[in-house]
Formats: structure tokens, sequence, C-alpha cells
């Protein structure tokens, strides 16, 4: 099956939700997968993906739009856990060529553990 750019079955996070792929997982719930980068670029440095294959934010059909809430209910269980509620994280979603998104398998980046700079188009 196709889906946009992406066959599902070679889809690499379609790949580390379902296990065949290994990560360091750090949440799990019935519509949602988090985990480290393999690259991270902070301290801490975490993608929550919905376990359902969407290309990017915009193939995000109108009536599934809660799978937004659930991303954003994991990014406020996470950063109190992974120790960057208090000293504040930048939450990242890259959509399409222009944002240089990479995998295209909808995914926030969940950032912290460091001073950011102030430019966020660099
Ligand atoms: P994008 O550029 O699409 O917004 O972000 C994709 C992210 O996925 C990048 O930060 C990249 O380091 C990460 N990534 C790519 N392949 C893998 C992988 O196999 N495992 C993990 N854990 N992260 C990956
Ligand atoms: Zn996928």
């Amino acid at each position: 099956m196709t889906v946009g750019k992406t066959k599902m079955r070679e889809c690499i996070f379609c790949k580390i939700i379902k296990g065949t792929l290994p990560s360091q997982k750090v949440f799990e719930n019935e519509h949602v997968f988090a985990f480290k980068d393999i690259a991270p670029q902070a301290p801490v440095h975490v993608l929550v993906v919905p376990k359902a294959h969407v290309e990017d934010l915009l193939d995000v059909r109108t009536q599934d739009t809660s799978i937004f809430q659930e991303l954003f209910q994991v990014v406020q269980h996470l950063a109190p856990q992974l120790g960057i509620a208090g000293s504040g994280f930048r939450v990242v979603l890259n959509s399409g060529d222009h944002a240089c998104q990479t995998i295209y398998h909808l995914h926030l980046h969940l950032l912290g553990g460091t001073q950011m700079g102030g430019s966020m188009v660099g």
C-alpha cells in the first residue's frame, strides 16, 4: 500500500512502532509511540509519533485531528518525566520539503536540556 511518498511497509517509523526496527522507547499508549532520536540535537531529543501512518501535518484528515491532542498530551506527560518541564523545551513539527522533513511519518520533536537559540529557521 502506498501512502503519499512513503510505502507503509518501508516506513522506518512504522517499523519502529511495530518493533521490527529497534529504538529506545520512552513511552507508548494506544495511539502514540515516543522514542529517542537516533541523532539527538539536544540533551533531550524525543520523537513523539502517532501509531497510525500519516505522512505529514496536512495528511491528517479532518475527522482524525484528535491525534494532535493525543500527541501534545504525551508531551505534557513526558516533559516532567524527562526533567525539562521547569527549564523549558521546544516542540518542532517539520512538514514538507522547506521544513526539511526527512521521515514522512508525522512526528513531533521534543527538545530540551539546553538553552536554545532564538532562531527557528536557521
Ligand atoms: P524530520 O527531519 O523528518 O523532522 O525528523 C526525522 C528525525 O528522525 C531526525 O531527527 C532523525 O535523526 C530521526 N531518525 C531518522 N532515522 C531514525 C531511526 O532509525 N531511529 C531513530 N530513533 N530516529 C531516526
Ligand atoms: Zn509510517
